[in-house]
């Protein structure tokens, strides 16, 4: 170490200067605690020392932390000792001096706009998203090296010594944007992290007065950049200064930290004892929230065996990948903990702010549901939800399909799918009440998606921050955002700080990503506490830490040691070359060693340490446990970690396990227990207890019940009052689907459930049966009112038709009504032809009918239908059904009735009037393609006892769900494509056991037991 001036050395502040090896983080930490009680001790002595503070040079903030607290917990007042990062060390000497540091928020802006303008990056990385960070990162390791201006030409000369082609032209360019960087660090017009660590050198060099100091400890560092080194190694040349390293044996002819050792212990060092061994364990475990939950029950116990929680860690390579899982298990077993640098999940804020900056990013092609997420609410708004639904309801999916509708769409209000009850109107028939959206507040949106589009369209490409800001304040009161809206003061204070970043001109997209990470801090909240409790780190915040007990997990293959990747612009071969005229570049292939060495730091950390992985990551995927876990010889211990178990698992454990009696105890204490961890008041629960359980016998019965039919498995019970609609006579069609599948009648067609539109989902196909068949429909009774019919057929009544579908399907996709009428047009064909032929005399289209038959009592009930088509031919009444689906025989349609699936058009028949199927499809031989009802049916028994036999479910209130068919476990055809699927039992075995068992047993011989046994085994009919 060069010479210090004599009034600064010497003076024995807890041993002689120079630096000082030792084995772990533990023996490094005890060494230096040492050192400073011993130079405490004389200041006690002597408090004129105090005028000159001691120093502690750490690498991170968490390591700060820690010192600061060992030295409190050491028993006496520290006065006068300083424990700084050297990033903070770097801005006092710039305060002192009177200098601050230039903005360094858009440093990387500047690298890719003078990237940006190199042919040679431009070729490669222009097409990629984000291909200039590539660029950024390499020029950060080159400024980080000490990369001046001055370098550049010897740098230019050596990369052309050894590389040629893309390469040299690709490097070249790199070194030319760093040269034009550091010209502007140079001149303070812009900041970066390395310009105030080399300024803070210079300063120091011309005057150590700047930095009071009576001695000086760097401790925590392995390894450091250029620049870092260079600030380490002018403190280590003008104070009293003393270097701890943590430099195990197998470390010392390692390539990691060469660089440091090499420039900071010229000066002989000497040796602490070696810290004593860690009694090292390991564990698997099936997936990433078992490990968090082992992780948190270890944690528990330690703290009951009397350790500070402080001075127990759990520490991860990747700790994003484990923060929520490790908070959720950490919360359960009731163990304090801080995230210290880690973020948690996404506050309101947060939310808030994504969906404004995804619309920055996007634009007009927004989903229009995230933009709603980024306007700001009124009282008296209509609920968000509700606007969503109104929006896919209207077939709106994007920003600029919501700018560009019709206002007309929405004149009487969105009438929503969901359903707030059931009533009976002024004619007495049930109808379903659904929620309303007003016309008004579809209105408003329109108004400011419009306002939205409007003030994106006017940002400039290219503009200054204030002027990028000035656009995004008034984007902001476009979309009604207020100072109360979440996220509103985040914003204003992020903006500021970026209006304070500089002149520079940015493009709209560089501005975006410099805001977002503007934001990034705002929009998460912190992961446990404010420092105290356990310590949840990062394996870069464990940096030379010492702990009771650690735990390190996710230690998986792939994870830690981290991948390392060479640099696509700047490869590591190239680097070795230029290290040549900047030695401190860094290598990325030396990132294994460092690896290691934080690995084998980490197990030197603690007496008792634990590794764990878990065996499949969240999606399922196995993955292999880290090779660093087979470098501590250690195997795995499989069998279970002896786990406390938190009052969750307890529950958890008298729910799987014990008696329903029990767990019918337990539950409300647990119920109450959740209120109070959710902050919500205490109130009675016994209500809601007896309903969860109530629930729970019905979907897990271990009694007698899971032989019987339950109200989720159709047992719903007779109508009660006038609302239900089942006091109507029902439509043809509802027995129909009564007979497919009893379940989803009772869903569909008597509790009006619906599944919600969704607008962006998946378009139906042209060639849809439902819609194409609809269309036919629409077109044919269209058709039949007009003067030409069947002579000819006027085409555009085939797009009103098709227009009327999409409109009601919901479907904004432009040109899709002119293909659905495209594809309806040969089916429409086929029945005009058919007229033509016969000559029928239309008298109705679409005309309702009633039908009188009989149920299983005997007793007169009316059957209500609506059919296509009404002629008289040939004096005679002629009902007609048209079908464009699959064509069907008379078998078909024998099974089909005896099923009770086909019973239509025997309806129709049911007052002597003729009855028919008509198929339209284009590709069907002619003469087949009407079948009448008396072919059929001739002499009706088939017809009564199905429609009986439907009555009498729809009566009794029994709609069992055809999970499964009567003679075997197998899914129904019903079932694949049921789009109500969400509200009933399919894919539950044990639903479709309790249905077999109940099939098979014997029953009491209710009305409803009775009545959905027939039902139910209706498909065993014509087979
Ligand atoms: S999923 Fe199957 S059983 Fe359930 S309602 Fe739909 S068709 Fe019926």
């Amino acid at each position: 170490m060069p010479a210090v001036e004599q009034d600064q050395i010497g003076n024995g502040e807890g041993g002689p200067p120079g630096a000082r090896t030792a084995c772990g983080p533990r023996a490094v930490e005890a060494g230096l605690l040492a050192e400073l009680d011993a130079a405490c001790s004389r200041v006690e002595r002597d408090p004129a020392r105090l005028a000159r503070p001691l120093r502690v040079i750490v690498p991170s903030r968490a390591l700060r932390e820690q010192i600061g607290c060992l030295l409190v917990e050491r028993g006496r007042a520290r006065i006068g000792i300083r424990v700084q990062t050297l990033d903070g060390l770097a801005r006092e000497v710039l305060e002192r001096a009177g200098q601050c540091a230039a903005p360094s928020l858009l440093c990387g802006e500047v690298v890719r706009d003078l990237a940006r303008r190199e042919p040679a990056l431009a070729r490669d990385l222009d097409g990629l998203d984000d291909g200039y960070a590539a660029a950024h990162a390499s020029v950060d390791d080159l400024l980080d090296a000490g990369f001046i201006e001055l370098h550049l030409d010897p740098l230019l000369e050596r990369a052309a010594e050894v590389a040629g082609g893309p390469a040299l032209a690709r490097a070249s360019a790199l070194l030319r944007v760093a040269a034009q960087v550091s010209r502007e660090l140079a001149a303070q017009t812009l900041g970066h992290r390395s310009a105030e660590l080399a300024r803070a050198s210079e300063l120091l060099r011309a005057d150590v007065d700047l930095l009071p100091t009576r001695a000086l400890w760097i401790h925590g560092f392995a390894d450091a950049t250029g620049v870092q080194l260079d600030l380490l190694e002018t403190l280590a040349q003008r104070f009293e200064s003393r270097l701890w390293l943590d430099l195990p044996e197998v470390q010392r002819a390692s390539a990691f930290g060469a660089r440091l050792r090499e420039r900071l212990t010229s000066v002989p060092a000497h040796s602490a004892d070696p810290s004593p061994g860690a009694r090292v364990a390991a564990s698997r475990h099936p997936d990433p929230e078992c490990e968090a939950r082992a992780a948190a029950a270890w944690a528990r116990a330690r703290i009951d065996a009397g350790v500070a929680p402080e001075q127990i860690a759990i520490v991860a390579r990747d700790l994003a990948r484990h923060r929520l899982a490790l908070r959720r298990q950490l919360g359960r077993f009731g163990v304090p903990f801080s995230g210290v640098a880690e973020r948690g999940a996404t506050t309101p804020a947060g939310r808030q702010l994504a969906a404004l900056c995804e619309l920055l990013e996007r634009g007009a092609a927004l989903p229009a549901e995230r933009w709603l997420d980024a306007r700001g609410r009124a009282a008296g708004d209509a609920p968000p939800a509700d606007l969503r639904d109104a929006l896919h309801v209207l077939g709106i999916a994007s920003l600029s399909d919501l700018a560009a509708a019709p206002p007309g769409t929405w004149s009487d209000g969105v009438l929503l799918r969901a359903r707030t009850g059931l009533a009976v109107d002024e004619q007495g028939a049930p109808r379903a009440l659904r929620r309303r959206v007003r016309s008004a507040a579809i209105s408003a949106l329109h108004e400011a998606a419009l306002a939205s589009l409007r003030q994106l369209e006017g940002d400039p490409a290219r503009a200054p921050v204030a002027a990028h800001a000035a656009r995004l304040a008034e984007l902001t009161g476009a979309l009604g955002w207020r100072a109360d809206t979440p996220g509103c003061a985040e914003l204003s204070a992020a903006l500021a700080d970026l209006e304070r970043a500089g002149e520079s001109p940015l493009r709209r997209d560089d501005f975006l990503r410099v805001l977002r990470r503007a934001l990034a801090e705002v929009a998460t909240d912190p992961l446990g506490g404010r420092g105290g409790g356990v310590q949840v780190l990062s394996v870069m915040e464990a940096r030379a830490r010492s702990f009771a007990a650690l735990r390190v997990i996710g230690l998986e293959r792939g994870v830690f040691p981290r991948r390392v990747s060479e640099d696509p612009l700047l490869p590591d071969a190239l680097r070795r070359a230029l290290r040549d005229v900047l030695p401190d570049l860094p290598v990325k292939t030396e990132g294994h060693e460092e690896e290691r060495f934080l690995f084998g730091q980490l197990v030197a950390a603690a007496p008792e340490v634990h590794l764990s992985c878990a065996q499949r990551d969240a999606t399922g995927r196995a993955t292999p446990p880290s090779p660093l876990i087979e470098r501590v010889a250690i195997g795995f211990c499989d069998a279970p970690e002896p786990t406390p178990r938190s009052p969750r698992d307890a529950l958890l454990e008298v729910a799987q396990s014990r008696a329903r009696g029990e767990f019918a105890s337990a539950l409300p204490a647990a119920l109450a227990d959740a209120r109070r961890a959710l902050g919500l008041a205490d109130r009675e629960l016994g209500p809601l207890a007896r309903a969860r359980l109530a629930v729970l016998r019905e979907l897990d019965p271990r009694d007698a019940r899971r032989h019987e039919l339950g109200p989720f498995l159709g047992a719903v019970g007779a109508p009660r009052s006038r609302v239900d609609p089942r006091s109507t006579a029902p439509f043809v069609t509802q027995l129909e689907d009564t007979a497919r599948c009893p379940w989803r009648a009772f869903l569909s067609r008597i509790l009006s459930v619906e599944p919600p539109p969704d607008a962006r989902g998946a378009l139906p196909g042209a060639a849809d049966k439902r819609l194409l068949g609809n269309v036919v429909h629409g077109a044919l009774a269209l058709a039949a009112a007009t003067e030409t019919w069947p002579g000819s057929f006027p085409r555009e009544l085939l797009l009103e038709a098709a227009r009327e579908q999409t409109v009601k399907e919901g479907v904004a996709l432009p040109g899709f009504a002119q293909v659905l009428a495209r594809c309806a047009a040969p089916y429409v064909e086929v029945a005009r032809r058919l007229d033509a032929a016969d000559s029928p005399r239309i008298v109705g289209v679409e005309e309702l009918g009633v039908a009188r038959v009989r149920d299983a009592a005997g007793a007169e009930r009316e059957l209500r239908f609506k059919a296509d088509r009404i002629d008289e031919i040939a004096g005679r009444m002629r009902r007609t059904d048209w079908k464009t689906g699959k064509p069907k025989t008379v078998q078909d349609h024998q099974r089909g009735l005896a099923q009770g699936e086909r019973i239509q058009i025997h309806a129709y028949a049911q007052d002597g009037a003729r009855a028919r199927y008509v198929y339209l499809d284009p590709e069907h031989d002619d003469a087949k393609r009407v079948i009448d009802a008396s072919a059929i049916d001739p002499g009706r028994e088939k017809f009564d006892q199905s429609v009986a036999t439907l009555f009498a479910a729809r009566d009794a209130g029994a709609f069992p769900p055809r999970l499964r068919k009567p003679d075997r476990d197998e899914e129904t055809v019903a079932c694949r494509s049921c789009d109500l699927r969400p509200a009933c039992l399919r894919g539950d075995s044990g639903a479709r056991m309790r249905l077999a068992a109940w099939a098979e047993a014997q029953h009491d011989g209710s009305e409803l037991e009775r009545a959905a046994l027939a039902v139910w085994r209706l498909p065993e009919n014509g087979t």
